[in-house]
């Protein structure tokens, strides 16, 4: 099931986006086990993204073929330390104490972390991330913290069947993550799409986009 998933995956999944930038698939690994990511990453999936530390520091070790690490869950400030050097792309830089954290700490071991700015596109209380009103000036801010390098940007689009309401919020994401790129030119990735909406989110020019039930199947809460 996960080969065919993901063979599957990669042979529907545009190369590139419809800007003619290189799309990149983040199997999103949340409580799966080392043994099905190891398939997922045989099959061909060259990136990984956790969301929880605990999960994370228990399979570091047996994830096989060195995939890319990505952390795409909500971080907590004193969980840093434990994926300092670890992780190579943080998607979900929440808050400026995140920033801060990741900054000294990156610092302090000699590293530079790379990591995405979050935006609460859908505005929803249950999820995090910076207003999209706010987001310009903490990238900007976030920006000119040593060994933190920003990235891009990382949303999630609301649970709902509204098409029009997903598609303009998806190309709310694509106009903020372009006006992030003019301020800063090592802007790359625009974070967005997950299994129910990324065809969505690729057609608004999201380039990163995060499966885990696509690749896995529903997932088990038990
Ligand atoms: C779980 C998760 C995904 C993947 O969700 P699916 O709907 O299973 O594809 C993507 N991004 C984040 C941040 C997640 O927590």
């Amino acid at each position: 099931m996960i080969e065919e998933n993901v063979k599957k995956l990669l042979s529907e999944i545009p190369e590139k986006n419809i800007y003619g930038e290189k799309v990149t698939l983040v199997a999103a690994v949340k409580l799966q086990n080392a043994t099905d990511i190891n398939r997922a990453v045989n099959a061909g999936i060259t990136d990984i993204g956790d969301n929880h530390v605990q999960e994370f520091k228990e399979k570091y070790g047996f994830i096989t073929g060195n995939p890319r690490r990505h952390f795409i869950g909500h971080l907590q400030t004193n969980k840093v330390k434990y994926l300092i050097g670890k992780v190579d792309l943080y998607h979900s830089l929440d808050r400026l104490a995140l920033a801060e954290e990741l900054s000294k700490r990156s610092l302090s071991a000699e590293v530079v972390s790379s990591a995405l700015l979050q935006v609460n596109i859908g505005d929803e209380q249950s999820k995090g991330g910076f207003a999209f009103d706010e987001a310009l000036d903490a990238y900007k801010k976030a920006t000119a913290m040593p060994s933190l390098k920003l990235k891009g940007l990382m949303a999630m689009l609301p649970f709902t069947d509204d098409l029009q309401l997903l598609k303009r919020l998806a190309a709310k994401m694509r106009e903020l993550f372009e006006r992030v790129r003019d301020l800063d030119g090592g802007a790359e990735y625009l974070s967005m799409g997950m299994s129910g909406d990324y065809k969505l989110c690729l057609d608004a020019g999201s380039n990163v986009i995060r499966l885990g039930t696509a690749i896995f199947g529903q997932r088990n809460y038990n």
